[in-house]
C-alpha cells in the first residue's frame, strides 16, 4: 500500500492519501470508523440506504476531512456498482473497503422463523459484504490495499444467544469468505481481515426483532457484568474504530485472512 505518515499538531496521520469506503456509515460502528478515518487523513466515501440518514452523516463527518455520501442498499448489485463507481470518478482510487452495514434481523426459534425473515438477514450480512467487496476488488488492485468485515462473536465464538440463528450463520460465513478471499487477494497485495465484536452500545442491539423465544434458550440478552474487561459495560463504536483503523493502516501490513475479537472478554466465558 505505501506508508505516507503525516503530522498534525503532533499526532501522526496514519491515512493520509487513502481513499476508503465505508458501508453502513450513518450509524454506529460505521459512522465511527468514517470520523476516525476522516480524522486520519483518508478520504471516506460513506455508503447507507437512507438517503437523509448518510447526507446527515456526511456532513458532520466533513468537518474532519473530503467524504461523499453514496446512497446504495448493499444487496442491490446494480445499485453497489454504480455508488463504488462514483468513488472512482471522484477520487479515481480505492484503498480501503469496510464491509460494515448489517442487520440483527429477525431472532425466533428456528421451526418460528419465516423463511423471508431468514433470506433478509443472509442477504444484508453476507450477500451485502460479498457485492461490498466483488465490485471494490478491481480497483483495490491498482494499488494494493485493506478490506475489513465486520462480524460478531455470534457464530464465531458464541452459540449462546438462541434464536440468532439466520444472524450467526451470517456472519460465521463471514469469517470463511475473509479466509478465502485473503488467498486469491494476497498476490495482489490486498489484505483483507474480519473483525467479530460483542456487545457495542449502537442501535443495532435495540432494532433486534425478537419473537417466541421466551423459554426457549438459555440467553437471549446479555446478562450483566458478563463483559470481564469493563465490568459488563457495553463497548462503544469508538473502540471498534480504531481497530478497524489498525487494520486498515500499514501498522498491520503483514497480517491478512485473521479474524479478531473485540468483546472484553465476553465470548470467552459466554461461548
Ligand atoms: P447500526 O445499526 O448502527 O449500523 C448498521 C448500519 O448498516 C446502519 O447504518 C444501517 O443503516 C446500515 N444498513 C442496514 N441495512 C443496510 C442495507 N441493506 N444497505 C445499506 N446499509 C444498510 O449498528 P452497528 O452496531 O454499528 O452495526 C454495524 C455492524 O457491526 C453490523 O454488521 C453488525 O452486525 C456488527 N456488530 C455489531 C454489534 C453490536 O453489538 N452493536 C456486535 C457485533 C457485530
Amino acid at each position: 500500500m505505501g506508508a505516507l505518515l503525516v503530522q498534525k499538531e503532533g499526532w501522526i496521520m496514519q491515512l493520509v492519501g487513502k481513499v476508503a469506503l465505508i458501508t453502513g456509515a450513518n450509524s454506529g460502528i460505521g459512522f465511527a470508523t468514517a470520523q476516525l478515518f476522516a480524522q486520519q487523513g483518508a478520504k471516506v466515501a460513506m455508503l447507507g440506504h437512507s438517503p437523509a440518514d448518510i447526507e446527515a452523516a456526511a456532513t458532520q463527518v466533513q468537518q474532519w476531512g473530503e467524504v461523499i455520501p453514496l446512497v446504495a442498499d448493499v444487496t442491490n448489485a446494480e445499485a453497489m456498482q454504480a455508488a463504488i463507481g462514483q468513488v472512482m470518478e471522484k477520487w479515481n482510487r480505492l484503498d480501503i473497503v469496510f464491509a460494515n452495514a448489517g442487520i440483527n434481523g429477525v431472532w425466533a426459534p428456528v421451526d418460528k422463523l419465516e423463511l423471508q425473515d431468514w433470506n433478509q438477514t443472509i442477504n444484508v450480512n453476507l450477500t451485502g459484504t460479498f457485492l461490498t467487496v466483488k465490485y471494490a476488488i478491481p480497483h483495490l488492485k491498482q494499488q494494493g490495499g485493506s478490506i475489513i468485515v465486520n462480524s460478531s462473536v455470534n457464530g464465531t465464538r458464541m452459540f449462546s444467544n438462541t434464536g440468532a440463528t439466520a444472524y450467526a450463520c451470517s456472519k460465521a460465513a463471514q469469517v470463511a469468505f475473509t479466509k478465502m478471499v485473503a488467498l486469491e487477494l494476497a498476490k495482489c497485495h490486498v489484505r483483507i481481515n474480519v473483525i467479530c465484536p460483542g456487545a457495542i452500545a449502537t442501535g443495532l442491539i435495540t432494532a433486534t426483532h425478537k419473537y417466541d423465544l421466551e423459554g426457549v434458550g438459555l440467553r437471549v440478552d446479555y446478562p450483566e457484568g458478563a463483559i470481564p474487561l469493563s465490568d459488563g459495560q457495553l463497548g462503544t463504536a469508538e473502540q471498534v474504530a480504531q481497530l478497524v483503523l489498525f487494520l486498515a493502516s500499514e501498522a498491520s501490513s503483514h497480517i491478512t485472512g485473521t479474524e479478531i475479537w473485540i468483546d472484553g472478554g465476553q465470548s470467552l466465558i459466554q461461548g
